[in-house]
């Protein structure tokens, strides 16, 4: 009898290429700027939720996350039907691809985006057509709205934009969603980092019933490593993601610990604040270094190195130095680095590097 693995999986499958994560080096050593988590552990309060919840994982968690849902529901003015609780926003994204992008469906993105959007699509044996950014890196929203009127399932939005961190007027963003026949989701991962008034959380299937924002707990609220996220739209369409997601799918610990983190909202705001603040002195910094840098609305950097070294060079020599920062080595970006922002410390030494690894320094 033969037997050939590849036989039994779909030819999509077999031809897709799988996402590249960013490195987790094991070593402490190194100042890790690549994956724009959060430099602030977890709160007290989070891990002390953590070690009660611990003590119970002989049960199974609430199937749909019923208390995180009703809290995010008196914090956001939404009903608990409206959200949908997730092993990280990436199982939300994953989820939102299932359900609206069947076999061989088109949806719509910009380019660059999340980079994960294109996996999630050749999953489907869908397809996702990108829409350039402007010269100025913004997004082409006019551009995104005509192809959303030729035929789209969905257009899905970095909102602020990785890895640039531009974030979209308001206004333009809204005029989109009210113009296209489809749904529009807002990937607000970075949204803590931004200006107050921006996030769309709020009007997410009530006034817009076509659109889906997705959050998540990884960044702002440090806790990137217990996988938690979670989306808000209109009850029908969660109805629906209720359906398709694993019947336990966030674990009893991140349902305490979202619901701990949701309860200290001062404390972390002023974490928020803390990195934003860092992150605009350090743009100060660079562009005063010769860089050119990006304004952002998240908690990184979109940055070029000045004339006299690349990218790619800088970001080794950086890593020589134990300082780990993102490359993407593709056609538009690989003249930029992305640099998420650490602590102050962290971001003291890196400038100190700079001055050290400049060749004009
Ligand atoms: N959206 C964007 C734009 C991201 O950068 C990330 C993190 N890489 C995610 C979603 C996923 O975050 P998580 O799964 O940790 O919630």
């Amino acid at each position: 009898m033969t037997f050939e693995v590849q036989d039994f999986i779909p030819e999509h499958i077999l031809r897709m290429e799988a996402y590249v994560p960013g490195m987790q080096p094991a070593s402490p050593d190194i100042i890790k700027l690549n994956t724009n988590e959060n430099p602030f552990p977890p709160l007290p309060a989070v891990i002390s939720a953590i070690n009660q919840a611990a003590g119970k994982l002989q049960l199974y968690p609430e199937p749909s996350s019923r208390p995180l849902r009703e809290k995010l529901s008196s914090l956001y003015g939404q009903s608990p039907e409206s959200f949908l609780i997730g092993n990280g926003s990436d199982e939300i994204l994953s989820l939102l691809f299932r359900l609206l992008l069947p076999d061989g469906g088109s949806c719509l993105s910009s380019d660059p985006a999340y980079s994960l959007y294109p996996v999630l699509a050749a999953m489907q044996n869908g397809e996702i057509l990108n829409v350039a950014v402007k010269s100025d890196w913004y997004l082409d929203l006019a551009a995104m709205a005509a192809r959303a009127k030729e035929s789209s399932r969905f257009i899905i939005i970095t909102h602020p934009n990785a890895p640039t961190g531009l974030i979209e007027k308001r206004e333009d963003v809204t005029r989109l969603i009210q113009e296209v026949p489809c749904f529009v989701i807002l990937d607000e991962a970075y949204m803590d980092f931004a200006p107050a008034g921006q996030s769309f959380v709020r009007e997410a299937g009530t006034d817009f019933p076509n659109l889906i924002v997705v959050r998540t707990f990884s960044k702002s609220a440090s806790l990137a490593g217990m996988r938690t996220g979670w989306c808000v739209g209109h009850p029908d369409v969660i109805a629906q993601l209720h359906k398709i997601r694993d019947s336990y799918n966030v674990s009893l610990i991140a349902q305490a610990a979202a619901l701990a983190i949701l309860a200290e909202e001062e404390a972390n705001r002023a974490r928020i604040n803390t990195i934003c603040q860092t992150r605009d002195a350090f743009a100060r910094t660079l562009q005063q270094m010769g860089f050119t840098v990006l304004p952002s609305a998240t908690n990184f950097l979109f940055v070029k190195p000045p004339e006299e070294c690349t990218a790619r060079s800088l970001y080794d020599s950086l890593l020589s130095r134990n300082i780990l920062v993102r490359h993407f080595d593709r056609p538009g970006l690989r003249d930029y680095l992305r640099i998420s922002i650490g602590s102050g410390q962290a971001m003291e030494k890196v400038q100190k590097v700079l001055g050290e690894v400049l060749p004009s320094a």
